[in-house]
């Protein structure tokens, strides 16, 4: 489904871009249906902001949300720095794939970002587990990644190339549901 908007990288931006240009969250169809005429049906919140102390946190962080005229469901859109399905940011994700991918271990990278082990290893087996899907689909995108040899040369390239949250924004248009 298609429920990230690119380009928009970082919390205040996208404060800025719902205060002053929300439509460029409204989807042209309805996920549901495909019926074009989508209002806007307010605002649901997200605490994603978990980098600033609690006195000058943007939480909680608004997300949009839009009713379908044609089947009455709801939909939302996200902004690209907001990962769909997890509590971390893209950035700090990217933060720990690269270590991993440079063989640090689960319980530095752990000790070194103050994330429980758990998590990080649950990160690490989804990207591995849905890495041929992901794989097959940015390098049709993109050609140059083609010539990866493997799962560490691959990721280690694509997140040279672009961004860990890029690469998600373009699986997320492509119709691959995304961590
Ligand atoms: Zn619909």
């Amino acid at each position: 489904m298609y429920r990230i908007v690119a380009s928009i990288t970082s919390l205040q931006q996208h404060l800025d871009s719902l205060a002053n240009n929300p439509v460029i969250y409204r989807p042209r169809v309805c996920p549901h249906c495909s019926f074009g005429q989508l209002w806007c049906h307010g605002c649901y919140e997200r605490k994603a902001d978990r980098t600033g102390s609690a006195s000058d946190s943007l939480n909680p962080i608004p997300i949009p949300r839009f009713l379908c005229q044609g089947c009455h469901q709801t939909c939302s859109r996200l902004p690209e720095c907001i990962a769909p399905r997890r509590w971390y940011s893209w950035s700090l994700q990217q933060i720990i794939i690269l270590a991993l991918l440079a063989e640090c271990s689960l319980l530095r990278c752990s000790r070194q970002c103050g994330l429980d082990r758990h998590t990080i290893r649950r990160w690490w087996s989804e990207l591995k587990e849905h890495h041929h899907a992901f794989a097959l689909s940015l390098r049709m995108r993109f050609p140059e990644l083609g010539r990866s040899v493997d799962f560490t040369d691959f990721w280690q390239n694509c997140l040279q190339m672009m961004s860990l949250s890029e690469a998600m924004t373009w699986l997320d248009r492509e119709g691959i549901i995304v961590p």
